[in-house]
């Protein structure tokens, strides 16, 4: 049993999806304590019970301490198992952070799964859909993983009513990954997101992008979207040759919308006036895939706490694989 503080580093939810991960992939009992500590509501909420859940569900594990506001579980994990799952969050809770825990238990199964979630897909402090779409997953198409992400329905918090569909093919060949530079660059598109709330918000934030980036009429899109209650983000993207950057700002009630465009804008420009291709989100979620795989090298624009906390939670259970150096190159190594 390998019994992980849920304290250390970052202290939230990643330490959580990529213990479980691990546990059920080499087939280790873990037992997590001081569950998201560092978080003002510390404890399992709703998505991540959900995590949890899923997480045992797919390698037919047993649970202790599952319960909503648990600080403590326990999991001692089965084989990983293909199939058809259907999770449900009950909340506006990210389904794309449900997904990620439960995504590379899949790979290592037997057969293909398909993946059903029902929760929020554009949350903040949470990889939108268009990330995993866009980014992580062509990235992970790299080093040969095979899956596929549909956004069924929008949801936004606190409604949350969204749904995403997953399929995953067991991984077969692993490739090492190598991404230090960008390459050429392709294209930009930023797309501002609204749903049940007035035109206004989406012009305004459109006409700030625009503004603020320099980008011309046709490259900042304006869209209506279906959702059960409102709902506001701005998805910009650049795409190079050899990477994709997805970049969020999320609408919040009392934000206003020169607010959440003054967040893309930033983003994005940081990113514009770097070199290095993996922006700091890719870079903490590349980690695990790389050590279950071939392993591999790339040049993140910052390392953030959350890759440190992950490297030191993969550590746990695969050794020192991860070195991370002044700047910014991240080698991980691989377990085939
Ligand atoms: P907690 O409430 O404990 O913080 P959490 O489960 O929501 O829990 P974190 O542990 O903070 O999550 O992890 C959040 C994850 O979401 C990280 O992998 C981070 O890189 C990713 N993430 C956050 N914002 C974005 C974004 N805008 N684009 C892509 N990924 C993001």
């Amino acid at each position: 049993m390998i019994t992980i503080d849920g304290s250390q580093g970052e202290g939230g939810g990643q330490i959580l999806r990529t213990s479980l991960a691990l546990a059920a992939i080499t087939g280790t009992p873990v037992r997590i304590e001081k569950i998201r500590a560092r978080r003002p509501k510390p404890g399992l909420q709703r998505q991540h019970l959900v995590a949890v859940q899923a997480a045992a569900r797919v390698c037919n594990g047993h649970l202790e301490g599952a319960e909503l506001h648990s600080r403590e579980i326990v999991l001692t994990p089965q084989a990983p198992v293909a199939g058809t799952y259907v999770f449900d969050i009950g909340s506006a809770g990210s389904c794309t952070l449900v997904l990620q825990t439960v995504l590379p238990i899949l790979l290592c199964a037997d057969g293909p799964s398909t993946v059903s979630i029902r929760g929020g897909t554009h949350n903040s402090m949470a990889p939108p859909v268009e990330f995993l779409q866009e980014s992580f997953l062509p990235a992970l198409h790299c080093i040969g993983v095979s899956a596929t992400l549909e956004l069924e329905r929008h949801g936004f918090y606190p409604a949350g009513g969204g749904a995403i569909a997953a399929t995953v093919q067991p991984w077969q060949a692993r490739v090492p990954f190598d991404l230090q530079e960008r390459g050429k660059a392709i294209g930009r598109r930023a797309e501002v997101l609204i749903a049940n709330l007035p035109a206004h918000v989406a012009s305004r934030e459109a006409q700030a992008v625009k503004h603020g980036l320099h980008w011309s009429h046709q490259e900042v899109d304006e869209r209506e979207v279906d959702a059960d209650g409102p709902g506001n983000a701005i998805v910009a993207r650049l795409s190079y040759a050899n990477v994709a950057a997805v970049f969020t700002a999320f609408g919040e009630l009392r934000k206003n919308a020169e607010r959440v465009a003054e967040e893309c804008v930033k983003q994005v420009r940081e990113y514009v006036g770097s070199e290095a291709p993996v922006c700091e989100h890719l870079a903490d979620q590349l980690l695990l895939p790389l050590a279950l795989g071939a392993g591999g090298t790339f040049r993140a624009v910052a390392i953030s706490e959350h890759t440190r906390t992950n490297a030191a939670i993969i550590a746990r259970f695969l050794g020192e694989v991860v070195t991370i150096t002044g700047d910014g190159l991240v080698t991980v190594r691989g377990r085939t």
